[in-house]
């Protein structure tokens, strides 16, 4: 993890005022690091460590933060604003249909983000359709039409062999007024390879429905090839914006970096799962903590804060601040947790704790699970809910034969519990001493 790393090179700086230049020297091989690691591309590293170099010569090791923080934001900030700055979404046309012509290789998560698209903008108020104009392999077709049936969204296709993609692209637009939709979503072949008939069929495309917006579908997994296939499509195509899938997977999504630095296109999408709500608006300052291994507690709390009140969430980050988190609070956000997700892909949210993610795997948290927690808890005190150390083999006992569980069980959710606190203990002193870095509650 790269604080850790940066804590080391800055360990003889403490007191000094200002980052030396040697400091910095060796900061900066930490960051190029773990730049390359996580997938970007060579030359976009040089250029990113050449502007980070002349921000943070001299730089004051400002107010609380100290050096390591100093650098990571600085770095962070730049890669934030590499990354897109501001974030962009779907231009929708005055003049309806607005149409989206999805490009990518194929197996990139074209067919999955058509019809995770269409959902998406459906939760906007549109009324989207999708289009099949995959036609070389009859399952390509099926697949979608499987799609857009679990959504509810209705497909246009012609299953008649030799059908032209080009043809069909325009009849599904003619078809959408009356079939009262707004939005035309084209799903296209791939290959694995880029390949000129490839290309010229969806330059074709193009020139026949002129989409509003033409979508890359990139695979977040290929690392370092995503750059030379975005570049192509953009070149030989023109793309308006990228989706990057697959990144609820190991990928650090560095891609994303050398894409923007090397198209000038952005981002607009992130794919997060393989079902059709797995798809999140790209936000540059969560990708740039990603791709440095910080964590994004940025997305954490978006997705707490869609279940969390606000009354609720400012309460919890007091009691994370002063260390009051109690088992009661664990319980609510057990319970929270269940409605938001796996935990574990929650858990790879906060920085620090991608390792403890796979340690996590196995906590099933489903209801009966929940609701024997419930019980466990409910047969404690007050004192004992907030910490529940004090509770001795008898005690134990006596809870668990309480609420109708065994003593494994009790010992089970307290050690549970101990390492959340543990973690709110570490995110509460975060939240003091990197101000201005962390998004507020
Ligand atoms: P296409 O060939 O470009 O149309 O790709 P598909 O949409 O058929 O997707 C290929 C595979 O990737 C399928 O198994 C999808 O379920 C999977 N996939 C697509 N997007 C994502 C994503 O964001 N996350 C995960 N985990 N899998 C995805
Ligand atoms: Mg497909």
């Amino acid at each position: 993890n790269l604080t850790q790393k940066l804590e080391e090179v800055f360990k003889s700086l403490k007191g000094k005022g200002k980052i030396s230049e040697d400091d910095l020297k060796q900061a900066l091989r930490q960051v190029r690091l773990a730049l390359i690691e996580a997938d970007v591309n060579l030359g976009v590293v040089k250029d990113f460590i050449n502007r980070i170099k002349e921000k943070a010569i001299g730089e004051e090791v400002y107010g609380s933060l100290n050096p390591v923080q100093t650098v990571i934001k600085i770095v962070k900030d730049e890669l934030t604003e590499l990354l897109g700055g501001v974030q962009s979404g779907i231009t929708i046309s005055s003049k309806p249909p607005t149409v989206i012509m999805l490009v990518g290789l194929q197996g990139a998560g074209k067919t999955t983000t058509a019809g995770k698209l269409a959902v998406y903008l459906r939760k906007k108020g549109k009324h989207p359709m999708l289009v099949a104009a995959d036609v070389y392999r009859p399952a390509a077709i099926k697949q979608l039409q499987v799609v857009g049936k679990q959504i509810d969204i209705p497909v246009f296709a012609n299953e008649t062999p030799g059908a032209n993609p080009v043809d069909i692209a325009r009849d599904a637009i003619a078809a959408s007024t009356s079939m009262l939709k707004d939005v035309v979503i084209i799903d296209t072949a791939g290959r694995l390879a880029i390949d000129e008939t490839l290309m010229t069929e969806l330059v074709n495309i193009k020139q026949s429905v002129r989409p509003h917006e033409i979508l890359l579908v990139v695979d977040a997994m290929i690392g370092q090839d995503a750059v030379q296939t975005a570049q192509t499509f953009n070149e030989r195509l023109g793309i308006d914006g990228v989706v990057m899938t697959k990144l609820d997977g190991d990928a650090k999504g560095g891609a994303a970096l050398s894409i923007k630095s090397v198209t000038g296109r952005p981002i607009k999408f992130m794919g997060t799962s393989e079902k059709m709500d797995g798809l999140e608006e790209f936000r540059p300052e969560g990708m740039a903590s990603r791709i440095l291994d910080l964590g994004d507690l940025g997305a954490l709390i978006d997705r707490t804060k869609e279940l969390v009140n606000e009354e609720e969430a400012k309460e919890l980050a007091i009691k994370m601040q002063r260390n009051e988190f109690t088992l009661d609070d664990f319980l609510k956000q057990m319970n929270q947790v269940r409605k938001m997700g796996k935990f574990q892909d929650l858990i790879g949210l906060i920085p620090g704790m991608g390792k403890i993610k796979d340690q996590l795997k196995d906590i099933d948290l489903d209801s009966k699970e929940i609701r024997r927690i419930e019980a466990i808890i409910q047969s404690m005190t007050s004192k004992e809910k907030a910490n529940p150390k004090i509770l001795n083999g008898s005690r134990r006992k006596r809870i668990a034969m309480g609420s109708g569980t065994r003593v494994q069980d009790v010992n089970r959710l307290i050690k549970q519990f101990e390492e959340a606190q543990k973690m709110m203990k570490k995110m509460g002193s975060m939240r003091k001493g990197k101000k201005g870095m962390l998004p507020k509650l």
